[in-house]
């Protein structure tokens, strides 16, 4: 090997696939049933391009919904199951999955955006290059979460920047990179032409 390996940690939800809408609350929820779970079309190609190309691919994914009572841990897992059989449909591999069960308020270490589920990543996959490898979001705790970690970040789907100001108010020094979608983000990393949408 003559160049270290370069990690992509995904965020899940927003990234790989779609939120679900939740009228009870501001934000859309994760999928919560198995049936809820809806890969992005484009995701299982983009994602193959990137395992072709030599990148290592880890999901970070914050899950609270079983300790906030709203769903068990077995259906959670089974949807986290039902994405990763989703976006490796095409061939692209994900080389490992870290997920935060815990609720903001419960304090644990490993919810973005603080760096544990990254730095577990980072773990798993020691031969990489750290300041060459990415941690991918649409959320501004994935950017700072990136940024703890040292690592490069990019920010997706933030069309009325809401998240880049929640970034200045924290003092962030990123996103490195922004962008509508992971195929934007593909096409910068491969430095192919950007496709037609
Ligand atoms: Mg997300
Ligand atoms: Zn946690």
């Amino acid at each position: 090997m003559d160049q270290l390996a370069r990690l992509i940690i995904l965020d899940r939800d927003g990234v790989l696939n779609a939120t679900v809408p939740n009228p009870l609350e501001a934000r859309p929820d994760s999928p919560l049933r198995v049936e809820e779970v809806s890969v992005f079309p484009a995701v299982p190609a983009l994602l193959r391009r990137l395992t072709d190309a030599g990148f290592l691919l880890a999901i970070a994914t914050n899950q609270p919904a079983y300790a906030k009572g709203k769903t068990s841990l077995a259906v959670l897992q089974q949807v986290h199951e039902r994405v990763l059989q989703g976006v490796q449909s095409e061939g692209g591999i994900i080389a490992s999955s870290h997920i935060c069960f815990h609720r903001a308020e419960d304090g644990c270490d490993c919810r973005k955006p603080r760096a544990g589920l990254l730095n577990a990543a980072l773990a798993r996959h020691p031969a990489v290059d750290r300041t060459r490898s990415w941690m991918v979001g649409d959320r501004a705790t994935d950017v700072l979460a990136g940024e703890a970690a040292g690592l490069q970040t990019a920010l997706l789907s933030d069309p009325l920047g809401v998240e880049r100001r929640a970034l200045a108010g924290a003092g962030a020094v990123g996103p490195s990179f922004c962008g509508d979608d992971l195929q934007d983000f593909v096409c910068f990393l491969l430095a192919a032409p950007p496709h037609e949408k």
